[in-house]
């Protein structure tokens, strides 16, 4: 059998990554985005630019393609569900539709007996006022957020009486954690039991932006069992198809805590692509292409480095050495906190 045609919905660089991963292993990739200037374009074999509500669009998609995929979880969830009814969309959309949702992603978790930070829906300013044990805590939008945006800190009572945000569209409150360390843990499944998982990875955040990833990373062993445990748990239970990846905290009295899950390829994983016999995005690949799982490996230590906003012109210049790789996006526009390419170093 002929290898199947992969679409890929959404053109950033994660969808980039996904493109290149899979001309690889010799698989033709659609890509559609909303987005005219999509980075993914120039990686992919062919590109179709549409609104995700589009129907025409949606239905061209699905005529050139065997199996769906996506590299962002903000898809309206009808899309999918309208894709998939024709062609298999992986992960399944049923997986999106709860992860997308900061609250239905968290009841999901706690129902596991998995932990995360203590947390309420916010509809109003009363039930703000009235969550005084959740405060110092964290207000973000249930849906749609990324890297901190739809994020505000609430230290005290000025802080909510100075909020200038409709509450109604549905916000949840964290209590903040007193953070020692983040750290995340990405997973391949293919099937049931069946599946491929990185080492942990230790993050270091800047303005709530991952700025750089390392393996190893300096955790107890008790916490990378304890990660690990729950990230295969969690692909479990979602019968999920693809690469994942949890986002941990670890407070400053070593409690491990679930931050949230990403029903994709992940920025802190690029550093699999150079440091690993098979990176996140190819492993994303072979599963949702029913490929052969290959016993994935470390092959050395590394770290890695975004490069944002117009730090992308520095490092244009920069020569590199044989241990270092320079990822440039392509983004035709430079904006402030942009993920514009990253830099990764296989280190001792
Ligand atoms: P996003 O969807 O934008 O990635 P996250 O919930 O992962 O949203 O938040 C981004 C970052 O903000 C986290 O990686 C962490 O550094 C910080 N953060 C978020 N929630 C909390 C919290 N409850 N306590 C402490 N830090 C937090
Ligand atoms: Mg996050």
């Amino acid at each position: 059998m002929s290898n199947p045609v992969l679409g890929i919905i959404g053109g950033g660089q994660l969808g980039s990554m996904l493109a290149v991963a899979a001309k690889k292993l010799n698989i033709k990739t659609v890509v559609f985005s909303d987005d005219i200037d999509s980075p993914a374009e120039k990686f992919s074999d062919e590109f179709i630019f549409g609104e995700y509500s589009n129907k025409d669009k949606i239905n061209e998609l699905v005529n050139k393609v065997d199996v769906i995929t996506y590299e962002f979880e903000n898809i309206p969830f009808e899309t999918l569900n309208e894709i998939n009814e024709n062609k298999p969309v992986l992960p399944k959309p049923s997986i999106n539709r709860i992860i997308q949702h900061r609250l239905a992603e968290k009841d999901f978790i706690n129902r596991l007996k998995i932990r995360t930070t203590q947390y309420i829906s916010i509809e109003n300013k009363s039930e703000l006022n009235a969550a005084q044990q959740l405060i110092p805590g964290l207000l973000k939008t249930t849906t749609l957020g990324y890297d901190g945006k739809g994020q505000h800190l609430i230290n005290n009572i000025d802080d909510i009486n100075n909020l200038k945000i409709d509450l109604t569209k549905g916000y949840i409150l964290e209590k903040l954690v007193k953070l020692k360390k983040e750290i995340s843990v990405i997973i391949t499944r293919f099937s049931d039991q069946k599946y491929e998982i990185y080492e942990p990875i230790e993050n270091q955040h800047e303005d709530q932006i991952l700025k750089y990833s390392v393996i190893p990373a300096h955790i107890s062993d008790k916490i990378l069992k304890q990660s690990k445990k729950w990230a295969i748990q969690l692909a479990e239970e979602l019968k999920y198809v693809g690469t994942l990846c949890v986002e941990f905290f670890i407070d400053r009295n070593d409690n491990l805590y679930v931050n949230e899950v990403a029903p994709r390829v992940h920025n802190s994983g690029h550093l699999t692509i150079n440091a690993y016999n098979v990176s996140q995005f190819e492993n994303h690949v072979r599963a949702v292409c029913e490929l052969e799982q290959v016993p994935t490996h470390k092959i050395s230590n590394a770290k890695m480095l975004n490069i944002l906003g117009s730090q992308i012109a520095v490092y244009r210049k920069l020569q590199f050495n044989k241990n270092e790789f320079f990822y440039d996006y392509l983004k035709l526009k430079i904006k402030e906190k942009r993920k514009m390419g990253h830099l990764t170093t296989l280190v001792e």
